[in-house]
């Protein structure tokens, strides 16, 4: 099957009591044991309604097995959780979603989890590779700079060193990014932005192999972070539409970028599909689309980032992404708002730098709603 098929056909609870064609929505929390060969409950992450939509992500990532959480947050803290003891080392690609940057920077020294930061570059990983080193963990395109990582380097380099791979695929979905058939053993989600993408919804999710998933269920269970039936079906219900919705949103993102670069009072777009941009071409190999998120610089001296989104009419301000609808924010007061401005001034985050997730809207509508915000 095609991954368009596969948001609509794989997984899913046919009701053999009504025929029904959609997963009813399960709510009990107890289940009959008796001549059973598994104990079903919600924190053992194998519902009916778990299990429906579960099978349908790891069929589009192409992983054998998928976990549901409540939050991506859940996700990736129970997955590096399962895999860091200590006495380990990680390695970690230095440009990433500031919660799991947070993560991992206050809590790892307690937990005696030794880590090295590494540019976001496949040689930089391999210099940082110890012999203690477990777990790689990599995010591409990055937030907010859309900065690329070469997937199948990083995975042959961790192979090479006995090291499980984890990618963050939150910005591309699996519908510009499958990173499992590119090497890659763990894939990660924040369901609440592309997976579920009505703005409506906290979740995340882990795809793996059925080996690596029965480790992650081990430690899930301890730690609980299950998600509830009626997400469950909100998710599978978002997920009929995943292709539709990305495909439409990367497209959009392309016109976007292309019109932005022509404006004369933006003075930068990150947006690796286009030709100038640095990871244009390793994003042209691992990714089927380019995304739906880019990120722009207004020239400073036409009016400040608050101004210009108050000046919006379209275009919601919004600090999550993933949406039907476009929103934008400034990440030097939100995202990066923590990094010190030295720093962000270093790696290209400028306080007028826009990031831009691009909806299913008319392109046109989106691009009048900029031409407009910015004529002064
Ligand atoms: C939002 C986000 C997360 C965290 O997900 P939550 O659902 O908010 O816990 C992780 N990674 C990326 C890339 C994100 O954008």
């Amino acid at each position: 099957m095609k991954i368009e098929t596969k948001c609509v056909h794989a997984g899913g609870y046919s009701d053999p009591l009504t025929g029904g064609i959609n997963t009813p929505i399960f709510t009990s929390t107890v289940y009959d044991y008796i001549d059973r060969d598994a104990t079903v409950y919600p924190r053992y992450f194998n519902t009916p309604n778990q299990e429906a939509v579960a099978q349908k992500l790891s069929a589009l990532e192409g992983g054998e097995s998928a976990i549901l959480f409540s939050s991506g947050m859940a996700a990736i803290s129970t997955v590096m959780l399962s895999f860091l003891k200590a006495g380990d080392h990680a390695v970690i690609q230095d440009e990433l979603y500031g919660g799991t940057h947070a993560f991992i920077t206050s809590h790892f020294e307690d937990l005696g989890i030794a880590y090295s930061l590494a540019a976001l570059k496949a040689e930089k990983i391999a210099e940082a590779l110890t012999p203690k080193t477990r777990v790689i963990y990599i995010e591409t395109p990055t937030n907010p700079l859309l900065n690329i990582i070469d997937i199948q380097e990083v995975s042959g380099i961790a192979k090479n060193a006995g090291a499980i791979t984890v990618i963050d695929n939150t910005f591309a979905s699996p519908i510009n990014q499958t990173p499992i058939t590119l090497g890659i053993d763990i894939v990660t989600h924040s369901g609440t932005k592309y997976l579920g993408g009505h703005s409506d919804l906290s979740c995340g999710a882990v795809i793996t192999s059925a080996q690596l998933a029965e480790r992650i269920r081990k430690t899930a269970l301890s730690l609980g972070g299950n998600m509830n039936a009626q997400t469950c079906y909100l998710l599978e219900r978002s997920l009929m539409t995943l292709a539709l919705r990305v495909e439409r949103q990367t497209q959009n993102a392309g016109v976007i970028a292309d019109h932005l670069e022509n404006n004369p009072n933006i003075s930068r777009v990150n947006y690796p599909g286009l030709k100038n941009h640095p990871g244009h071409d390793i994003a042209k190999k691992q990714m089927t689309g380019f995304g739906a998120m880019l990120s722009f610089e207004i020239d400073p001296g036409l009016m400040n980032a608050k101004t210009f989104m108050k000046r919006l009419k379209l275009i919601k301000p919004g600090v999550s992404l993933g949406g039907v609808e476009t929103s934008i924010c400034d990440p030097a007061t939100t995202s990066h708002a923590k990094v010190s401005p030295e720093v962000r001034k270093r790696i290209g985050i400028s306080d007028n730098l826009m990031r831009l997730s691009v909806g299913i809207e008319h392109p046109d509508d989106l691009i009048g709603d900029i031409e407009q915000a910015l004529l002064i």
